[in-house]
């Protein structure tokens, strides 16, 4: 069942300027967000997108919980704790210095990432992601893919751009894509199959596994500051395990409504040669 967005116009799309599952690293703490943040002045009206419980948490996040439970971070409430709300009822106002609403759906003990379908409707999202680079490195040193031998780390930088872009100074900043796989070729031989890396699409995945996903150097998105998302492909990667020659690293990053965006690097293993 899906539900409207908890600005108004509740049937219009909004810009979200932060996605399911980005990076959020902050005072040596790195976690997937936990829902999306949809940008608006600070001071609009917040309201509820299902009908529920009011619960309070702190003086600026709170839940409505209902056969879903929905959290709205960055919120001054308009409500009591306890308090039973309406579908669209006004619950409160986005905190001062905010700019945005932090919205997240929570359900059956599980994060839900709010932008897959039939969900936070409507959502469209128009144009790929981007797969800007990928690497083969050996402790953070990055090396000659024409030249690779014994054992390698893969990586790919990624991202993707909301449909609709946030005001400044988040304009322009990227988000994460929601799906990042890759497989190997060696000419129409498949070597290794496509191998799944990140997936947000459905539900959040256990925080303890964040450097499993993320690769050093990832950032999050500041103020006129975009954010880097490196995924690691394949860590401590055993090229000897594969006969030298050419072969086709290729890349795939997909957004939340299934558009595609692709790329490749060529490696070529000489093992033998060394
Ligand atoms: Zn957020």
């Amino acid at each position: 069942m899906s539900y409207s967005w908890p600005v108004k116009p509740f049937d219009k799309q909004h810009a979200v300027r932060g996605f399911f599952c980005d990076p959020r690293i902050a005072d040596g703490e790195k976690s997937f967000h936990f829902g999306v943040d949809v940008s608006a002045p600070d001071g609009t009206a917040v309201y509820a997108v299902e009908p529920g419980t009011v619960y309070l948490s702190g003086a600026q996040n709170m839940a409505v919980l209902g056969a879903r439970g929905h959290s709205y971070w960055h919120v001054v409430p308009a409500v009591r704790a306890g308090q039973w709300v309406a579908r669209h009822a006004l619950i409160g106002h986005i905190a001062t210095g905010w700019g945005h609403v932090h919205f997240a759906e929570r359900a059956g003990g599980q994060y839900w990432n709010p932008l897959r379908g039939a969900a936070l409707t409507p959502f469209a999202d128009y144009g790929a992601p981007v797969v800007d680079r990928i690497v083969a490195e050996r402790g953070g040193l990055p090396l000659d893919p024409a030249a690779l031998t014994g054992v390698v780390n893969l990586l790919a930088v990624a991202h993707d751009n909301p449909p609709i872009s946030a005001p400044p100074p988040w304009d322009g900043l990227p988000v994460t894509p929601a799906l990042v796989r890759w497989r190997l070729a060696r000419g129409a031989a498949e070597v290794v199959p496509w191998t799944t890396v990140a997936d947000f699409r459905s539900t959040l995945i256990a925080q303890s596994r964040f450097s499993t996903v993320y690769a050093a150097g990832t950032r999050q998105n500041h103020p006129n500051a975009p954010g880097l998302y490196r995924f690691w492909l394949a860590r401590n990667w055993d090229t000897r395990r594969h006969q030298d020659g050419s072969y086709r690293l290729a890349v795939e990053a997909a957004d939340i409504r299934g558009n595609v965006g692709r790329g490749h690097l060529d490696l070529l293993l000489v093992n033998g040669s060394v």
